[in-house]
């Protein structure tokens, strides 16, 4: 981000005369854009897009074909070794989170001691 000196305006980067430059559009200062510049506008925008696009990807993806985060978890009832697991916070405060399982394939549930 570069700043107008004139009025502390933020300068955009723009075509002027075939080239590219920072210009201030409250007072009409213009700098010419060095490769640094160029460069550090070019991670700004990777940042700002990058994650944001990722996460809505993710988000589709789990609730499509996720309705709940599943662990490598062995059932005591078939054996099978992917379950579903949540946790609650039981009451009494020294035991902290329980966490909860069930089996993905016969809907077994149990706890973790
Ligand atoms: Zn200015
Ligand atoms: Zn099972």
């Amino acid at each position: 981000m570069r700043f107008c000196p004139n009025c502390q305006s933020l300068l955009t980067p723009q075509k002027v005369d075939k080239r590219k430059k920072l210009v201030c559009k409250h007072c009409g200062h213009t700098q010419s854009l060095t490769t640094k510049v160029k460069a550090s506008y070019r991670i700004k925008q990777r940042i700002d897009h990058g994650p944001k696009d990722e996460t809505i990807i993710l988000d589709e993806e789990s609730s499509r074909h996720r309705p709940m985060p599943t662990v490598r978890a062995v059932c005591p009832k078939c054996g099978h070794k992917v379950a579903y697991y949540w946790q609650v916070q039981t009451r009494s405060g020294d035991e902290g989170m329980t966490t909860f399982y069930r089996c993905h394939e016969c809907s077994q549930t149990w706890r973790e001691y």
